[in-house]
């Protein structure tokens, strides 16, 4: 068969297009459509929205609610948290915004059938710390899914977006996306006057902990491919803040949270030897950091930092204290029911084990790290803010819109503003979805050109990969390895290598310097050179392939920013060995990028962060 050979060519036109059926992107289409009664409201998903994204499997507590309905907290005060745990710098302005609306998007759930933990004394949603309520959530994503599909004009699942399509005539204006169907392999034209990206964040960058047989084994969702970045990258968006990857302490091997153990359950670590480690620190981190070691909560990179050298100081492992808590029966069912809702691998990585947290205290360990602009880090798109609260530097049109008119984001696609989790992403999605349809309501009601010769050469590209295999299959009788092809696994091998030893992975101990770093980016080249070459077997392996061109340009702009930085600002999180310290006079700023897709090259500068919130 060709390489076009029964499949169809599908053209779909839609006034909101929303790429990715997550949190964000079910917020995007519900709000797009209460707003936009007649507009054509498409949402396309690589799965199947029903299960799809990094809430596939279920989630234990929504760890954004203000609770304003009972004075509980302010969007003032998450934003003052927020950026006390960002080491002081966030976008402020989209930060409010997301905690100013983000309690009506939990009462919807709610209302929608999701099942929440009340207070049995208060009769409020059941705490687990200042910012998390707890749910029984094994359906959380089914139930917002729900609500996204009944907005929608049209779902369609097991579509992989690969590109953007750029309006022919009009500089720097959004036009649509192409993919293809995983399934069928179809090829899916797109045009849409607004397009909304909530594509999920970036695992399997850097080298995972678990290899070989555990390969897949990772924190955030394996299927996190990094498309919310390389899709507005390779059309010059400005990026922010990608040097800013997090790491995450979880329990051992199956990556289960640690945030109700600590927050709930009150556990506690000890080093290997039974003794508190984390005071015995601080002068060693006041000295990199300086005061900031004194805040209140200790921000999430500094207690990683703590962790890590007591690690090399040689007194590991650190565990987790459970044997005490485990005692009462309430907090041992909800240890164990913890997991169930949300991250079954890790009860059953201790049933392998022989760990009973009655009895024995678990390890934990420091992640692999990762990019994403909704948990505690802040990389994403640059995005312009709120009409109403964003400074006049921060606003460029329509709220949540990207450097690419018409171009929207939210979730994890957006930088700046960490800790929206799942709620507060589903609410950006809605913030968006307004946005977005306000904007083609004003200013797009026109449909963007397309350009048939670039929906010709996307194809042909699109697909090309399956075509090298065909063809260089030939040459070879057995095995994986060929002379003309490279296959996905071993693609994305070699960018993980590549970032695990250049750019601060965990066998560097997360250290890199402006020498690695410039190594690193000679090493991408290399690989993207061979991008071209990639082979695939089956539709499978394709989706891998475009999977890894995502995953390849946002790896680029984590390097290209964690050089710019010239300086150690998230201790814990990632070191630059040759600036080894916080320095707040050059760098209290934003890291901004922008990419040029014909001449490759990537910009680079600094944007001031305003402080609206005292
Ligand atoms: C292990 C884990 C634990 C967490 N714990 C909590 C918690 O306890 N409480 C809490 O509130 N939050 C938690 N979160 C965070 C929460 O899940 C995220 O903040 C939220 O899902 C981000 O929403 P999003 O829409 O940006 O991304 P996602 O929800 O991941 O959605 C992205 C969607 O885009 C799709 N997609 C990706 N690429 C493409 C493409 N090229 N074409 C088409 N579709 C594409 C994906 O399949 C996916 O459906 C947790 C996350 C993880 C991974």
């Amino acid at each position: 068969m060709g390489l076009f050979g029964g499949r169809k060519t599908v053209f779909v036109d839609a006034d909101v297009l929303v790429i990715g059926g997550g949190m964000a992107g079910c917020g995007a289409t519900y709000e797009s459509r209460y707003w936009g009664r007649d507009l054509k409201i498409v949402c396309i998903e690589k799965a199947n929205i029903e299960r799809s994204g990094a809430v596939a499997q279920g989630l234990y507590a929504i760890n954004c609610y203000m609770g304003m309905q009972w004075g509980e907290n302010q969007p003032e005060d998450h934003v003052r948290y927020a950026r006390n745990d960002l080491m002081g710098l966030v976008r402020e302005d989209l930060g409010y915004d997301v905690a100013r609306h983000v309690d009506s998007s939990v009462h919807k759930f709610e209302e929608w059938g999701l099942p929440m933990m009340r207070d049995p004394k208060t009769g409020r949603y059941q705490r687990e710390g200042k910012w998390q309520i707890m749910i029984h959530g094994e359906s959380y994503k089914p139930i917002v899914a729900e609500a996204a599909r009944k907005a929608a004009t049209e779902v369609y699942n097991r579509i992989m977006v690969t590109h953007l399509l750029m309006d022919s005539a009009k500089a720097n204006r959004v036009a649509g996306a192409v993919g293809f169907n995983v399934r069928t392999g179809d090829y899916h034209v797109f045009r849409a006057k607004a397009v909304i990206i909530a594509a999920g964040g970036a695992s399997h960058i850097f080298k995972p902990r678990a290899v070989g047989e555990g390969m897949g084994r990772t924190w955030y969702a394996p299927w996190s491919s990094a498309s919310a970045y390389g899709l507005p990258i390779q059309v010059g968006a400005k990026m922010t803040q990608m040097e800013n990857r997090i790491v995450l302490t979880r329990f051992k091997d199956g990556y289960g949270p640690v945030g109700a153990y600590f927050l709930h359950l009150k556990t506690y670590t000890q080093n290997g030897y039974g003794e508190e480690y984390e005071s015995k620190w601080t002068e060693h981190t006041r000295a990199l950091v300086g005061e900031y070691v004194d805040h209140h909560p200790v921000p999430t990179c500094l207690r990683n930092h703590a962790f890590l050298e007591e690690m090399k100081a040689g007194r590991g492992p650190i565990r987790m204290v459970t044997k005490e808590a485990f005692q009462d029966p309430h907090k041992e069912t909800v240890g164990w029911e913890n997991f169930l809702g949300m991250t079954i691998g890790q009860a059953v990585v201790w049933a392998s084990q022989n760990i009973d947290p009655k009895l024995i205290n678990p390890e934990l360990t420091t992640s692999e790290p990762y990019v994403m602009g909704s948990h505690a880090t802040c990389s994403g798109a640059w995005a312009s803010g709120p009409e109403d609260y964003a400074p006049a530097e921060y606003q460029w049109g329509y709220n949540r819109m990207l450097t690419v008119d018409g171009l929207f984001g939210a979730g994890d696609t957006i930088g700046g503003s960490a800790h929206k989790f799942s709620s507060g992403s589903f609410a950006e999605g809605r913030i968006a979805g307004k946005a977005a349809v306000k904007y083609v309501m004003e200013k797009g009601r026109e449909q963007p050109q397309v350009s048939e010769q670039e929906v010709r050469d996307l194809q042909n590209t699109i697909y090309q990969p399956m075509e090298n295999f065909r063809v260089g299959r030939n040459e070879i009788v057995a095995g994986t390895v060929s002379p003309s092809y490279l296959l996905p696994i071993h693609g994305l091998q070699r960018l993980q290598k590549i970032m695990d030893e250049y750019v601060g992975g965990i066998s560097a101990h997360y250290m890199t310097n402006g020498q690695l770093l410039n190594r690193g980016l000679e090493l991408l080249a290399m690989l993207k050179e061979d991008m071209s070459r990639m082979g695939a077997e089956d539709l499978h392996q394709l989706q891998r392939v475009w999977e890894l061109h995502h995953r390849l340009l946002a790896a680029e702009s984590v390097t290209h920013h964690t050089l710019f930085r010239e300086e150690t600002r998230w201790p814990g999180y990632y070191y630059r060995g040759d600036h080894m310290k916080l320095d707040d006079k050059n760098w209290h700023c934003f890291t901004l990028s922008r990419y040029d897709r014909t001449t490759g090259k990537w910009a680079m500068e600094k944007a001031p962060v305003y402080h609206i919130i005292d």
